[in-house]
Order: C-alpha cells, then sequence, then structure tokens
C-alpha cells in the first residue's frame, strides 16, 4: 500500500508542478486549475489510505465544517472580493498547519530531537503568525478595520523585540528538549501576536502584496510541517507555494512600483491625501454615451483599458458585446492588459475569459504601448491609477516610477468613470483634463450599454 500512495504522490506533485506552468499562460490556465485541483484531490485521497489513520469520523467532521466554510466563500463571494477570499483561504490554511504542528507537539514532543523540533517550531511559528496576519489583512480589505496604516511610536522595536522573544524561547524549547506546554504555549501566542504586529502598519493600498507574502510564509510552513511529518508531497507543495507567492510578491511590487522591504516591514500604503490644486480652472470635456457614438463611425483602430471599474460594474459582458460590434464594422479591437490593473493580478485576464473575450485579443503592457500612437481611440472602462501620466512624469507623485499603459499617445482617450474621483492611489489624474480626452460619466454596465445601443442604431 506504501508503495502505491508514494507513486499516488509524485502523480499529484507533478500535476501541482504543471499546474503552475499551466497558469502562468492565459491560454492553458484552466487546465492549471483543474490539475491543482485533481493533485490535490489525489493527495488527500492517498493521504486516507496511510495504515496511520485508524479512523474516519474527525476527519469526516473536519471535511464537513471546511465544506460548510469553503462552499459558500467560493459561490457568494464577489470577483471584486478575491483579495480578501485569498486572505481568509491563507488564514485557514496556515492555522491548519499551525494546529497540526501543535498537536505533534502535543503528542510527541517528548521524543522529538533536535533538528525535529526546530523544524516544528519554525512550522509553528510561521503557520500562526500567517493565521493572525491574513486574518488582519482580510479585515482591512473587507474595511472592517480601518484600511490607513495604523503606526505608533516605536513600532519597529516592538515588533522586533517580539520576533526576538520568540526565536529565545525556541531555542531555549530545543535546547532543554522534552515537554514544556507552557513554554510552547507562549511560543503560540508570541506567533499570533507578531501576525498582528506585522501587518498593523501596512495600508489597504498593500494588502494584495502582503497577502501574497503571507501566502509565501504558509507554504513554508506547510513545507516543514512535511519535513516533521515526513510526508514528501507537504514538503514539495509548501516549497512551491512559498516559492511561488515570493516571486508574485516581488513581482506586484515592481509593478507599483513598491519597495519590497517597504512592504514587508510596513508603514507604507496610506493612501495620500494630496491637496489638488491643479484641478482648479482646468477645463473637463463631458459627452453622453449617444453624442460619443458618433465618434467610433471614423475609428479604425481601438484599443479597451479595463480597470478595477469594469470588475466593480461587472461590465466585462457588454465590453465583450460592444467588442463584437465594433468588429463587425471592421474596426480593429485590442485590450491593453496592465499587470496590477483591478485589485488582483490577472483581475482583467480572469473577468475578460469569463465574457468569452479571445485571449488573442489580450496584449500585455510592453506590447500594447508602442501601439498607442496609432490608435484612434482608447475607450477606458473604470480605470485610473494604470493610465495615470503622472507616473512618467511627475517626480514629487506617490505613482512615480510605476510602469503604465501609455494612452496619453492615443489619438483620442473615452474615460468612462461615475465621477473625477481618484483611483486607488488617492491622486488626481492629468489625462482627465486633456484636450484629448472625453469623460464618459456613469456606471461603466450603463454607459456601455447606452454607447452599443447607440453605436448599433448609428
Ligand atoms: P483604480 O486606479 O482604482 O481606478 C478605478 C476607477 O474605477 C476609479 O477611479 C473609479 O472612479 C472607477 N469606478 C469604480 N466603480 C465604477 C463603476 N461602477 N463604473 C465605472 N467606473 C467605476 O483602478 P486601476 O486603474 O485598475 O488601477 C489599479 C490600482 O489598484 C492601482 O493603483 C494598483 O497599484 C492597485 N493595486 C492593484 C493590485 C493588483 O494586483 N491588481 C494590488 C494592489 C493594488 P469613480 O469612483 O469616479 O467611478
Amino acid at each position: 500500500m506504501e508503495n502505491i500512495i508514494q507513486f499516488v504522490y509524485i502523480a499529484s506533485a507533478s500535476l501541482f508542478i504543471l499546474s503552475l506552468k499551466w497558469m502562468s499562460e492565459i491560454k492553458t490556465s484552466r487546465w492549471g486549475n483543474w490539475a491543482g485541483t485533481a493533485g490535490m484531490a489525489l493527495a488527500i485521497l492517498a493521504t486516507l489510505l496511510k495504515p496511520e489513520i485508524h479512523g474516519y469520523l474527525w476527519i469526516a467532521i473536519g471535511i464537513v465544517i471546511g465544506a460548510s466554510i469553503g462552499t459558500p466563500m467560493a459561490m457568494l463571494m464577489p470577483m471584486t472580493a478575491v483579495p480578501q477570499r485569498t486572505a481568509l483561504s491563507h488564514a485557514f490554511g496556515a492555522l491548519a498547519a499551525g494546529i497540526v504542528g501543535s498537536a505533534e507537539y502535543f503528542l510527541h514532543g517528548s521524543n522529538l530531537s533536535m533538528p525535529q523540533l526546530i523544524v516544528l517550531c519554525i512550522e509553528v511559528l510561521l503557520g500562526f503568525l500567517t493565521f493572525t496576519g491574513s486574518l488582519l489583512a482580510f479585515g482591512k480589505l473587507q474595511e472592517i478595520i480601518p484600511t490607513r496604516p495604523i503606526l505608533y511610536p516605536g513600532r519597529n522595536l516592538v515588533s522586533l523585540s517580539v520576533f526576538a522573544f520568540s526565536l529565545f524561547l525556541i531555542a531555549y524549547l530545543v535546547i532543554k528538549g522534552g515537554s514544556h506546554p507552557f513554554l510552547f504555549s507562549s511560543i503560540v501566542c508570541l506567533s499570533l501576536l507578531f501576525g498582528i504586529l506585522l501587518v498593523l502598519p501596512i495600508g489597504g493600498a498593500d494588502m494584495p502584496t502582503v497577502i501574497s507574502i503571507l501566502n509565501a510564509y504558509a507554504g513554508l510552513s506547510s513545507s516543514f510541517m512535511g519535513f516533521l511529518l515526513n510526508n514528501k508531497l507537504l514538503i514539495i507543495a509548501g516549497a512551491l507555494d512559498g516559492s511561488s507567492g515570493l516571486i508574485l510578491s516581488i513581482q506586484m511590487c515592481k509593478a507599483m512600483n513598491r519597495s519590497f522591504t517597504n512592504v514587508l516591514f510596513g508603514g507604507v500604503g496610506q493612501v495620500l491625501e494630496v491637496a489638488d490644486p491643479s484641478r482648479d480652472g482646468k477645463i473637463v470635456k463631458s459627452l453622453s454615451p449617444k453624442e460619443a457614438s458618433i465618434l467610433f463611425e471614423a475609428a479604425k483602430k481601438v484599443v479597451v483599458v479595463p480597470g478595477y471599474g469594469m470588475a466593480a460594474a461587472q461590465a466585462q459582458h457588454v465590453v465583450k458585446e460592444l467588442t463584437d460590434v465594433l468588429e463587425n464594422r471592421n474596426i480593429e479591437v485590442k485590450f491593453a492588459i496592465h499587470p496590477v490593473a483591478g485589485r488582483m493580478p490577472g483581475h482583467m485576464n480572469v473577468l475578460l475569459a469569463e465574457a468569452d473575450v479571445p485571449y488573442d485579443k489580450l496584449v500585455e503592457m510592453e506590447e500594447i504601448n508602442p501601439l498607442f500612437p496609432e490608435t484612434d481611440i482608447v475607450l477606458v472602462v473604470g480605470a485610473n491609477d494604470i493610465t495615470n501620466p503622472a507616473a512618467r512624469k511627475n517626480p514629487g507623485s506617490p505613482l512615480y516610477g510605476m510602469p503604465i499603459l501609455d494612452v496619453d499617445k492615443a489619438k483620442q482617450i473615452l474615460f468612462i468613470k461615475r465621477s473625477m474621483s481618484t483611483g486607488f492611489a488617492g491622486i488626481d489624474n492629468d489625462l482627465f483634463y486633456s484636450p484629448k480626452t472625453i469623460m464618459l460619466f456613469g456606471d461603466a454596465k450603463k454607459v456601455l450599454n447606452e454607447l452599443l445601443i447607440s453605436i448599433n442604431s448609428n
């Protein structure tokens, strides 16, 4: 039986690796999802066959509790709440790792060797700090707690002291060996506290990056658990999770022009309240969708720039309908995809795939940017920061240095949004006042529907 289990584990690990590989491309991402799900199902089935398992009652109870939390989470939380959902999933995964480690200590603590104790303590530290950190991230994203960074004097010293004290207790426990429930429980409490202290000073703006870092911690914790339980699949899956989480965090920081260490150590990401005298006297041109529809009559090339507002309005289906209508009139339509458009990497890709927009129409930032000067109309659907030229021109702007879509180089820019409000970064966008820009104010779905009706009747 053990041989069969190990064989299934190898198949499962291969599926996890394929899943990551396939998920890195839009065309194969659905297979990636299936491969990951199949790998996990195989891993669970093989583990259930292990001879060490004497009864299934508690496992069944765990499955029922897990499914009754996970199913409504997957079905009821909207796409715009994906970051929160991910934070909650990490919290539960990390809690599981922490609990398994604690159970192992309370059951076999006195029999564990020094290396086993080190591994167990690191697993528990990472698991529990990820649990509270992810819960806090969820609270901030869901705006249950204030999204601004919560800063207090000497916060770095407090956090570092808590961390150093947990490491000291771990060293003491490992050197002393044997069973010390009070000492171990203190390490658990300090880990829980450290997770809170780690995320408290980080602003809501950086939360998706923080979630990705916490994902890496949860992965590492699972990998350590694999060493402890002598489970090779857990080691591999945890290492894949840990490394991919870290790579994603670094990429997100690059795409948002954030310093990785700043995000890691907190105190950044606050929405900056920039005094904005620049708006005074500037002219904003706006048209109704019906008036704007005439502009498409002379257009040959259109680029759609989707952003968070498209997700919020659930306007992806009507965007697709509009694309079809324009293409029927021999207008070339492409979609410009910024790496951090929306609120999670890949947010726009997922929504547009849901609306059956063909993958080959989605063009990454580096490839689409040189095409903007020859684009007749750029239709910006609920995007803001990712188009803001201040990122290129204004060294004083919090967005300065962030790579953007060079929408300002197109011949005509139509912005669909509800008001003159700022985007996620909380700063004004000079592009709204450009002579080339026309604002179409309103909810994205409603404006696009009206535009569609008008173009059809022209
Ligand atoms: P954005 O800068 O937040 O702008 C979105 C715009 O959509 C807003 O200005 C809003 O203006 C408009 N909007 C909201 N609801 C709407 C509706 N129902 N109909 C029409 N418009 C609506 O979004 P973005 O351009 O996609 O840029 C993403 C931002 O998120 C960046 O700052 C990025 O750094 C940040 N971020 C992204 C990630 C990621 O991984 N993707 C992670 C963390 C942070 P109105 O209120 O006037 O309508």
